[in-house]
């Protein structure tokens, strides 16, 4: 089959390789009819989540058909459509019962001190082979897949596999509540997603912060106020923009890949800018830029110490933006000072996603509008290279299986 392959840093390639087999009694195979790329699956290629066996095939987020389940699944049939959640969860260990699937005691064969187990990610979530291929294994089947309604579509439903329910959990752990000012840092996919999940939890602004215009623009869209970084100091305008006091609360929706302003008055001064080198160079130890590809981001808590500096005083922060365990610049001086609450992690995906696919099919929202391009899987290399370079319009991409 077709699959999408890490091979080293700056290095993704589109393979044949053998198609997967049913390993355990909670396994099922599915043909995936639509995946998309994540963000995330960029903080791999540019280095700046190190650690991925070469071999891994990429993406956690996919839609697709059940082809075979292994005894011990029961929920689901060969024929049955369904989302694949892009963390793996048992379903039965202590901490899935109390549903922190992405805190698994089983479901990482690292073992259960390893931390969340996802598709297609680093050595140390497993690695469990991902969802950018013509099949997937997909391990605890009962709880990994959620069956999908007929009404709801293929582009519908790919955002829910992964950025929507990392962004509504973005906003469940920053407490979002009724009638708070909430600021999302970052405007991709799941910045996005934040917006509207922001607005769903309660509040009345949202305040949301990056400096690529079109990204802004749908934003706005969304209902956000924006503020654009290469235009404004984002510290002074979000001051300005809540009378001085900030956001009640901040999602942090950037992650390691977090850019420095380009232009306008909050440029970096020669000497912030080699604090932000060396921040890279601590945790990307190995990079592979190309023509323009695969570039780190250049400042890696750039968002979080705006985010922390700009909060109302007894704020919180909720942190879904992916950041490795190399990385330890986070701003707990400033933080620990205002009495902030600063929650975050990996989300917990089958908590969520029932309930948001439910949302999708009542027409409460339409995620499709987040995908901006729709490549079949074997142009998946060329995709990657777009969607690398944030080039405007291409926001999120989904995957189609050929034929
Ligand atoms: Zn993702
Ligand atoms: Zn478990």
């Amino acid at each position: 089959m077709k699959a999408v392959v890490f091979h080293g840093v700056g290095d993704v390639r589109l393979d044949n390789v053998p198609s997967p087999k049913i390993k355990d009694p909670t396994d099922a195979i599915v043909r995936i009819t639509t995946a998309a790329i994540c963000g995330t699956d960029l903080h791999f290629i540019r280095g700046t989540v190190p650690g991925m066996t070469p071999g891994t095939i990429l993406g956690h987020e996919g839609v697709g058909i059940v082809e075979e389940v292994g005894k011990g699944v029961t929920n689901y049939k060969r024929g049955d459509r369904v989302l694949v959640s892009s963390v793996i969860g048992c379903g039965s260990c202590a901490f899935c019962q109390r549903g922190y699937f992405a805190q698994c005691d089983d479901a990482n064969a690292k073992g259960p001190l390893a931390g969340t187990s996802f598709f297609g990610g680093p050595a140390a979530t497993g690695p469990v082979d991902g969802l950018q291929a013509e099949y997937a294994r997909v391990p605890f089947a009962h709880t990994t897949l959620i069956r999908l309604p007929d009404s709801v579509n293929d582009a519908q439903a790919i955002p829910v596999s992964d950025i929507y329910p990392t962004a509504y959990f973005g906003a469940v752990i920053a407490d979002v509540s009724e009638g708070d000012t909430v600021a999302v840092w970052g405007c991709g996919p799941v910045g996005q997603f934040a917006i509207v999940s922001a607005f769903q939890r309660g509040a009345t602004r949202v305040i949301a912060i990056d400096h690529h215009t079109d990204r802004l623009e749908r934003g706005r869209l969304l209902g956000a106020e924006v503020v654009n970084f290469d235009e404004v100091d984002p510290v002074a305008a979000l001051g300005e923009l809540t009378r001085g006091r900030g956001p009640h609360r901040a999602i942090d929706a950037v992650g390691v890949d977090s850019e420095s302003p380009s232009a306008g008055p909050a440029i970096p001064t020669s000497e912030e800018s080699a604090i932000n080198r060396q921040q890279v160079e601590a945790i990307a130890s190995k990079t592979n830029e190309q023509d323009g590809n695969w570039r780190p981001g250049n400042a890696p808590s750039q968002a979080q110490r705006w985010a922390v500096e700009t909060l109302a005083k007894a704020g919180t922060l909720g942190i879904i933006g992916v950041y490795p365990p190399e990385d330890g610049f986070f701003p707990i001086g400033v933080a620990m000072n205002k009495n902030l609450t600063i929650k975050m992690g990996n989300c917990n995906h089958p908590r969520y996603i029932r309930k948001l696919i439910s949302m999708v099919e009542s027409g409460v929202v339409d995620p499709s509008r987040v995908l901006t391009e729709h490549e079949p899987l074997t142009d998946a290399i060329a995709a990657y290279r777009e969607f690398d370079k944030r080039k405007p319009g291409w926001i999120k991409v989904a995957l189609n299986a050929g034929k």
